[in-house]
């Protein structure tokens, strides 16, 4: 079974019903995290998931909303006894300030019980991050005011794809990450520079021939969220709806 939850729903300024955007998503073999924005170890066990077992993380870029939580989760992994070891993903950019901003707290210094990978990955053009048998990730630069990775995951067993903009102006790579997904996961920030309004999250969706929209990095206010939706459904004529935190997909295998 492969299940992928909505972690935090929010813009930059989170709610207590609705914290910043982050995912995980569970395969049979991985356990992997999409962004740190918080406290992670409450907000997994919350969620009914060991915070010990996420196997890999993926940074999408180095903005505090999606990446301050990690300095506490990798201590708290250390000091709950974690062993095996843990795969870091992201551009290049967003791992090397990652790695500055451990090394303020000494990280170096820590008697840590496990490893810690860091996967660079150049953004260019649609790339692997990895090709396992559950699942095949994939990640671009997107258009955004510092380097940003948006992702596109590609499950083989099932034949599903899902895709996350991450934050970003409406653009190409967006499109190219996009194409045919069962699921987008599109930011709705608003019309602003470097982001996304959602009818231009809903004109993408529709050009990328997607299935199901889903509205992120929303403002945690419902009724915001119901004004976004009514705003996509404008220009996609599939079904909208702006993400909650908790909402869950299951799918076989
Ligand atoms: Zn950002």
């Amino acid at each position: 079974m492969t299940r992928w939850t909505v972690l935090g729903s929010a813009h930059s300024v989170a709610a207590p019903h609705a914290a910043n955007t982050h995912f995980l998503l569970v395969t049979s073999r991985r356990v992997v995290l999409i962004d740190c924005p918080g406290p992670m170890f409450p907000r997994l066990l919350t969620m009914g998931v060991d915070p010990k077992g996420v196997t890999d993380l993926v940074l999408t870029h180095f903005h505090p909303d999606h990446v301050s939580g990690l300095v506490l989760f990798l201590q708290n992994l250390w000091l709950a006894g974690r062993e095996e070891t843990l795969h870091i993903y992201g551009l290049a950019d967003t791992l090397e300030r990652a790695q500055r901003l451990l090394s303020l707290f000494q990280w170096e210094r820590w008697t840590r019980t496990y490893e810690v990978v860091f996967h660079p990955v150049e953004g260019g053009h649609l790339e692997p991050l990895w090709q396992a048998p559950d699942v095949h990730l994939y990640g671009v630069q997107i258009c955004h005011s510092i380097p940003t990775l948006g992702l596109r995951f590609v499950f083989p067993e099932s034949g599903r794809v899902l895709a996350y903009s991450a934050d970003t102006a409406p653009c190409e790579p967006v499109e190219e990450l996009a194409r045919g997904a069962d699921w987008l996961f599109h930011e709705a920030t608003g019309a602003f520079a470097h982001h996304t309004s959602a009818a231009q999250a809903g004109e993408l969706a529709r050009r990328a021939g997607v299935r199901h929209l889903f509205l992120v990095h929303t403002p945690p206010d419902l009724d915001a969220r119901r004004r976004l939706e009514a705003e996509a459904r404008q220009t996609f004529q599939g079904p909208v709806a702006a993400a909650w935190d908790g909402l869950t997909l299951v799918w076989e295998p």
